[in-house]
């Protein structure tokens, strides 16, 4: 398999291929650009069926932190890294640590956080080996889960959209229909009911429904969630549920919400447009997660945080203008505005003296 011909190969900087036989290591690490900032995105660990699977998802998700920093205005790139192995049976010490050491031969270009299959003390001990982590727990010296700013960052992208909808960002009075009340679609919860919205709301999970039992949301089957009589559609759970299938059968005007790659493929997002749906793109909803990371490498003071969460608003409403303006939907006008300002970035960088 060719690198340079992969579908998702997008002119990355780096792709790294890291291999420590010791301490069972199988890894890939991609940078797809530091025109930003040293580049920044989770350590994923998770039993890919094959060499390509991995490489697509490692090469896909690294260009997606970088589209993700570059509308949230955060002196970031964007990387990824995978470790190829099951992490319930193959994480060990040895190889987080072999894993350390491959981020640290890179000198601060790419930045490593928790993802799917690790966790914050995986962090600590990826941290023995090289400087180059954030997103770290608190006692580690971090500032702890940012999931409180995904919240508020899609609760933004929420009254945005209601604002393009509806004439008014207001949210007294609508119903939001939240899928997945866990870390993140939890605080949302609480978000909205301050603000006076309804909530319906579903998760299989029955303790983390019970921890918002005092918001007398109504709870709905995983299924029936599609076409629960809402205003707004919040996907908080998993990738992938907006598609053929569940599109028709959406009742409403506006879906903003924090999971990773929600449309199921990009033709999805004409899908909605279509059905006159306005549709806030994952990674500008729910960037607070992010921008709270970047507090944290940078040092920057905790204040500082919210109110540069609170601007994912302005961000949505540019996207939707553009969008309207280019006549493409709002999936396609994040990425070009998240393109152009990458590239504007490379070439102030190139016009600077060295
Ligand atoms: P989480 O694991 O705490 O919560 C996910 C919830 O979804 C769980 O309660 C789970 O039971 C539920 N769920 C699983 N399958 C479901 C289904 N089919 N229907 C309804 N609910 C289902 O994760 P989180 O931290 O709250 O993150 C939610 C999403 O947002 C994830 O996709 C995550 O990648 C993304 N995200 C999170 C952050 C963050 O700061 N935590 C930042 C950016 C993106």
């Amino acid at each position: 398999m060719s690198i340079f011909n992969a579908p998702d190969y997008d002119n990355h900087e780096l792709v790294q291929f890291v291999r420590d036989p010791d301490a069972g290591l199988s890894a890939i690490i991609a940078i797809h650009s530091t025109a930003r900032g040293p580049a920044l995105g989770g350590c994923r660990m998770f039993p890919y069926a094959d060499d390509a699977a991995a490489i697509a998802d490692v090469l896909r998700l690294s260009r997606g932190m970088s589209y993700k920093a570059a509308l949230a205005d955060v002196a970031l790139g964007g990387g990824k890294s995978v470790i190829v192995g099951d992490p319930a049976t193959q994480k060990t010490e040895a190889l987080l640590l072999a894993m350390g050491q491959a981020i640290d031969q890179l000198h601060g270009r790419y930045i490593t956080g928790e993802d799917i299959g690790t966790r914050p003390a995986d962090m600590a001990v990826i941290r023995q080996a090289t400087r180059s982590v954030s997103c770290l727990d608190e006692v580690d010296g971090g500032y702890g889960d940012p999931a409180s700013f995904t919240a508020l960052g899609v609760f933004q992208a929420i009254r945005a959209g209601c604002e393009a909808a509806f004439g008014s960002p207001e949210v007294a009075g609508r119903t939001v229909a939240v899928q997945g009340v866990g870390n993140v679609g939890q605080r949302l919860c609480r978000l909205l009911d301050e603000a006076d919205a309804a909530l319906v709301i579903c998760d299989p999970n029955s303790s983390h429904l019970e921890a918002i039992a005092d918001l007398r949301a109504a709870v709905v089957s995983l299924e029936d969630i599609y076409q629960a009589e809402a205003e707004v559609f919040a996907p908080c759970a998993i990738g992938g549920t907006l598609n053929d299938e569940t599109i028709p059968r959406l009742k409403a005007r506006v879906i903003a919400g924090a999971a990773n790659n929600q449309l199921y493929r990009a033709g999805h997002a004409d899908a909605l447009a279509q059905r006159d749906i306005v549709y806030l793109p994952d990674y500008v909803a729910n960037a607070g997660g992010l921008i709270s990371c970047e507090a944290e490498w940078y040092g920057i003071d905790r204040e500082a945080i919210e109110p540069r969460v609170l601007k994912i608003f302005d961000t949505c409403v540019d996207v939707i203008h553009s969008a309207q303006q280019s006549g493409t939907n709002t999936g396609a006008a994040a990425d070009q505005l998240a393109v152009r300002k990458i590239k504007a970035a490379a070439e102030q960088s190139l016009s600077q003296p060295a």
